[in-house]
């Protein structure tokens, strides 16, 4: 017999003990001395790929040279999403536990399509969404126990699809998988949705022309009202109003869709009512903050991002429906290769067939060690801090003569202007972010520039929501009188 080749040079166990010592030790001293980095990278496009070698090594590296690597090449790359005084877009949080449950997943390396492929990767993640779903006081019919359930998709994006298509299945009576929707399908969100549930009518083939963007009022949330009207106007065009999304805790400025009569309406003409509390979620976890989620009762599906603002590291998005038949009905595909017998003893759940891909990573891992490491109150208390740091910042803003507040701030966005034109908006955007201690970011309301603060990076306290404050007043101040 030929001699068979040898196979590659494996990090042993000893090895990676070694290298994961240190990987940890370097990623503690990050978290201890990321306040002293410049929050924006400052690289120029194409400084990353300059610094790296045109080909791969055909040998095998030292693992300290990668290590290095990462300091001397990626660090300055990085915009640093875990800087406290990160107060861009919204945050990403990660926190410790998760940090370590997302690397005992890869060490794990388990694949959980199937309940058979790791029996602990679904029950784990059945469970805690049931956990969830009680920490948030979500509708009864959202628990595994009754007729809906929690799965952890990647992000709010996939939410939203897999959503529609249930949506889309339960409009058409089966018939949209099986030969294409024969009526045009409609739905609907408001102008201030966020812009994946325009790409969701996209991917789903609902088409961009039967996304009806329904207007908003004076707070920028949903006008119920003039949904009611177009959803009619839609029915007496012989189309099929199917699904509508609202939302609690808009990307641009925070703004609560009216979710009880929103949903009241989905009820009478029968729409999917899908809910994406992206990154407000987890305001619902504490009893005076709940009021940003009345109107649960009776919708479809509902998601929220403990990426954003729940101390897990991305990706992290929980998403519960009401009736998992619908979701499981449009999306179930089950081919030979995949038949087992828990599958067909009905007993199990298969997270594949409640999402787009098939492969699935063990997320539930660091969401159950978030949820242990800080418990309930912890987690509370991470909300409660970040409220209360924003109404600081609310307060200073109104009291500076400078400035003009835009909206409500109900929880951790504000949004605000420098007194002037836009291009001052602009320039004092530019000028505080270009000096590296805190970053900030803009959105349009009314077609004018508005500034936006988010306030919820994990490692963010008084001080450093003083600080960022004192560079925006500074920095407005050298632009001198408008
Ligand atoms: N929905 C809202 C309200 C958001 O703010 C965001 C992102 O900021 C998203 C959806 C999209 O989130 P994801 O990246 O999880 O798809």
């Amino acid at each position: 017999m030929s001699e068979l080749p040898a196979p590659p040079r494996h990090m042993t166990p000893e090895e990676f003990r070694r290298h994961g010592h240190a990987v940890i030790d370097w990623l503690a001293d990050y978290m201890a001395r990321v306040e002293t980095l410049p929050v924006l990278s400052r690289v120029e496009p194409g400084a990353v790929r300059a610094a790296l070698p045109p080909a791969p090594p055909e040998h095998g590296e030292s693992f300290a040279d990668c290590l290095a690597d990462v300091e001397r090449i990626v660090v300055p790359g990085l915009t640093h999403w875990q800087h406290p005084r990160f107060l861009a877009y919204f945050p990403a949080n990660a926190s410790g536990p998760s940090i370590l449950g997302e690397l005992l997943s890869a060490g794990l390396g388990v694949q959980g399509m199937l309940w058979a492929t790791s029996p602990a990767c679904t029950e784990l993640e059945t469970h805690v969404m049931d956990w969830l779903a009680d920490m948030l006081g979500l509708p009864a019919q959202f628990r595994s126990s009754s007729t809906g359930g929690g799965v952890i998709q990647d992000t709010a994006s996939s939410s939203a699809l897999v959503a529609m298509l249930a949506a889309r299945e339960r409009a058409t009576g089966g018939a949209a998988n099986a030969e294409g929707a024969r009526q045009p399908l409609v739905a609907y969100t408001s102008t201030e949705a966020h812009s994946s549930i325009l790409k969701g009518v996209r991917i789903a083939g609902i088409g961009e022309r039967n996304l009806r963007l329904v207007p908003t009022t004076s707070d920028r949330a949903m006008d119920a009202e003039a949904l009611g009207r177009m959803i009619e106007a839609d029915r007496a065009a012989g189309l099929l109003p199917f699904f509508v999304s609202a939302t609690i805790g808009t990307t641009s400025t925070g703004a609560i869709d009216p979710v009880p009569a929103i949903a009241a309406l989905g009820r009478r003409h029968g729409l999917w009512v899908h809910v994406d509390a992206a990154h407000a979620g987890p305001a619902a976890l504490v009893p005076e903050l709940r009021w940003t989620h009345d109107g649960l009762d009776t919708v479809d599906s509902y998601c929220f991002n403990p990426h954003k603002w729940m101390l897990t590291n991305f990706d992290c998005d929980c998403f519960w429906v009401a009736d998992r038949a619908a979701l499981i009905g449009a999306l179930s595909v089950l081919p030979e290769y995949l038949r087992n017998r828990a599958t067909e003893s009905g007993a199990v759940i298969d997270y594949r067939d409640w999402q787009v891909q098939l492969g699935r990573r063990f997320r539930a891992l660091k969401l159950w060690l978030v949820i242990r490491h800080y418990g309930v109150e912890g987690l509370r208390a991470h909300v409660r801090h970040h409220v209360a740091l924003t109404r600081w910042l609310t307060a200073a803003i109104d009291a500076d003569p400078d400035f003009e507040r835009v909206g409500a701030a109900p929880l951790t966005l504000v949004c605000f202007r420098l007194r002037g034109d836009d291009d001052r908006n602009q320039a004092l955007l530019d000028a505080v972010n270009e000096g590296g201690e805190t970053y900030i970011t803009h959105t349009r309301v009314d077609g004018r520039l508005v500034l936006r603060i988010a306030v919820g990076a994990t490692s963010t306290e008084h001080r450093h929501v003083e600080q960022a404050w004192e560079v925006i007043r500074t920095r407005a101040r050298a632009l001198g009188a408008a």
